[in-house]
């Protein structure tokens, strides 16, 4: 396919956007993708971000996978975490898999045009920035208030 393009402009900015762990503030995910402007999954309002598409460099450990359950059958969700341990999100497919695709992307239009190179982010997993999240919000108030 050579007429293949990008329609979402939003995905093209050079600017790069940190987001933030909404408990801890820890760094989890730098990306060119703003994603306050991505789409969201239907299923369980999870931020879409396409990795064919957007530079993402991820700050977060590789957890267990599990299976969810959904209207048309099992799911299964290889999760990613915050270093504090939070579930920040997922991808549907392996790590491995997912670092293999990484790789060779540059020049295979085949796995560019594969339709699982996503990465779902709970919404209210992470924040734009740090001062907001609730560790840091609640050691402000202590600093504040002492209590
Ligand atoms: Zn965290």
């Amino acid at each position: 396919m050579k007429n293949y393009t990008s329609f979402n402009s939003s995905i093209q900015e050079k600017e790069l956007f940190s987001y933030y762990c909404a408990l801890c503030g820890a760094l989890v995910i730098v990306t060119n993708a703003s994603l306050e402007k991505m789409p969201l999954r239907s299923s369980d309002n999870a931020i879409v971000i396409d990795r064919k598409e957007s530079f993402c460099k991820l700050y977060m450990r590789k957890s267990n996978s599990a299976y969810i359950k959904r209207k048309n059958g099992l799911e299964q969700q290889f999760r990613w975490r915050c270093e504090c341990g939070v579930l920040i999100g997922y991808q549907a497919i392996s790590f491995e898999e997912s670092e293999r695709l990484a790789e060779i992307k540059e020049d295979s239009e085949e796995i560019k045009l594969k339709n699982k190179a996503f990465l779902y982010i709970l919404n209210d997993a992470i924040v734009l920035n740090m001062h907001s999240s609730s560790l840091i919000q609640r050691l402000s108030e202590y600093v504040k208030t002492g209590k």
